[in-house]
């Protein structure tokens, strides 16, 4: 039976793009439906004006860091508006990007909501399509918990479109979302709390990265509240939000920003017309071949609910591409040794396992550790100090993971992670020069060993 195309995906983000625009290169017949915004989470309301926000955030403390070099930049000021508008300029040049891609690789764009009528036909305002295979990769949705009053909370897809920067923020969750945005509204000068429902934040992450953040998030003034869970949410006559914990404290804020993790984006999309089955957390289910329990159709991304990142989208989408229309060409996504980086400042750059993790999988290893104040500080007040650690197998030698808190975090440790996906030694580590005067080189002069 022949099929519209061959390939019809849901959702132009990060994986759904990468898997249409690949597909139509290896000859593939291919639509893409988008019923939001070209380039997804990642482009529109996510990494990129994150970062872009990141960005902003810095100048505060260069500013604070000028005087020391004999700068004099008394009346800076920072207008929230003029970043925004300039952010939003940047991304709608973005999305015609994503529209060009596509187009230029032969993909036929449908714009609008897509809703699955079976196992080859979806259905795009109220016209029938038919493929051979449907990939669903239609990502997450800021997820905030039932409680009194949190329709007054804002999410992450609210937060890039504040009209103004609020004056004082009360951030909710201890995740990647939650410690970038803190970071970002103290950066902006807003007077910003951090909520967390646990002992620390980050849960996950090595605890000696975890503890040092917490030191230096605490010493730029940032106020980090523990184990505080949040009961209710009151609006006030004049606007301001009172938030009540559960163990009875009150404060109040200008705007309280959820962070509290994603759920997969299955609105209206028709599972309930296929055999696609979800697994125990909502995410759709699937094989290591990203086949869902309708053959026909598969899923990658944020929607299957592994690890979500916009890399990891990326490589599912260029698997399924390949498996489906160039099969000599087709590897496994490889999920071991995933670099990721927390862009708070300072950032987090991470890759492989964590102290913590390393002991529980029975593996002996050997700690190397560095705090040091880094060199561009030394003409400042700023008493930061940068985090760098090494986490070594002790049978094989083998670097298993490595840890950075600090400038630039993420952008050093991608390099490192290509030694490790590479097998790299401490051996190897501390044959290698350094680049002087770096940070990055402290990662190849780590001879001391701080704990076996
Ligand atoms: P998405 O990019 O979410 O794309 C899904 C698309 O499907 C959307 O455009 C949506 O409109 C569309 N869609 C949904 N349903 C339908 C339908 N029925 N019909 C038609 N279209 C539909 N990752 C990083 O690696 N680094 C970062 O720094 C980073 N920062 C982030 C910051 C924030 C605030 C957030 C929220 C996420 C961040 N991420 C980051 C995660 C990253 O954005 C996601 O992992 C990535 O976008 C997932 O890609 P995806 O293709 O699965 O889905
Ligand atoms: P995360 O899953 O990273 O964190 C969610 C946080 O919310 C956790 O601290 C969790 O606590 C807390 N939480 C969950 N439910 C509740 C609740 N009911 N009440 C209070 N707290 C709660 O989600 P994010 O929203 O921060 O980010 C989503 C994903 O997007 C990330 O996991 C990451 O994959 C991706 N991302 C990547 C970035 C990057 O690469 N730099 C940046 C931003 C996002 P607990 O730990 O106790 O469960």
């Amino acid at each position: 039976m022949t099929h519209d195309f061959d390939l019809f995906v849901i959702g132009a983000g990060s994986g759904g793009v990468r898997a249409a625009r690949f597909a139509a290169d290896f000859g593939a017949r291919v639509a893409v439906a988008e019923s939001r915004y070209l380039g997804g989470t990642c482009v529109n309301v996510g990494c990129v004006p994150k970062k872009l926000l990141v960005y902003g955030a810095h100048f505060s403390e260069e500013f604070a860091h000028a005087g020391g070099f004999g700068w004099s930049v008394e009346g800076a000021t920072f207008d929230w508006p003029t970043l925004i508008a300039n952010k939003d300029r940047e991304i709608h040049r973005l999305n015609g990007i994503y529209r060009n891609l596509l187009l230029n690789s032969g993909v036929e764009l449908l714009e609008g909501h897509a809703r699955l009528l079976g196992a080859n036909q979806v259905e795009v305002d109220g016209k029938t399509y038919s493929a051979a295979h449907i990939l669903v990769a239609t990502g997450g949705w800021p997820f905030i918990p039932e409680f009194p009053g949190c329709e007054h909370a804002i999410d992450s897809n609210q937060v890039f479109h504040l009209t103004e920067l609020p004056k004082r923020v009360l951030v909710v969750g201890g995740g990647y979302i939650a410690v970038e945005f803190a970071s970002i509204f103290h950066g902006m000068g807003a007077d910003t709390s951090l909520l967390y429902r646990g002992e620390l934040f980050l849960r996950g992450f090595d605890q000696a990265v975890r503890e040092h953040l917490q030191i230096e998030l605490s010493r730029k003034g940032l106020d980090l509240q523990f184990n505080a869970d949040v009961a209710r949410i009151d609006k006030q006559t004049d606007g301001c939000l009172r938030v009540t914990l559960k163990d009875g404290r009150e404060l109040d804020a200008d705007c309280v920003f959820y962070a509290t993790g994603r759920r997969p984006m299955l609105d209206d999309l028709g599972l309930e017309n296929t055999a696609v089955k979800l697994d125990e957390r909502g995410y759709i289910q699937v094989d290591e071949h990203y086949r869902s329990a309708e053959p026909s159709i598969l899923a990658i991304g944020d929607v299957i609910g592994r690890v979500q990142l916009t890399p990891v989208a990326l490589a599912e989408g260029m698997a399924v591409a390949r498996r489906l229309f160039r099969p000599q060409e087709y590897r496994k996504v490889d999920y071991d040794l995933i670099p990721t980086a927390v862009f708070s400042l300072p950032n987090i750059g991470t890759v492989g396992l964590g102290e913590e993790q390393a002991r529980k999988a029975g593996r002996q290893v050997r700690i190397y550790e560095s705090r040091f104040r880094p060199m561009k500080l030394g003409l400042t007040d700023s008493q930061e100090r940068a985090l760098m650690k090494l986490v070594v197998d002790a049978q094989t030698d083998k670097v298993i993971g490595c840890h950075m808190v600090g400038p630039e975090a993420g952008e050093i440790v991608q390099g490192l992670a290509v030694a490790m996906k590479a097998g790299a030694t401490k051996a190897v580590f501390d044959d290698t020069l350094g680049i002087h005067p770096t940070a990055a080189e402290e990662f190849v002069t780590l001879r001391t060993l701080t704990r076996e």
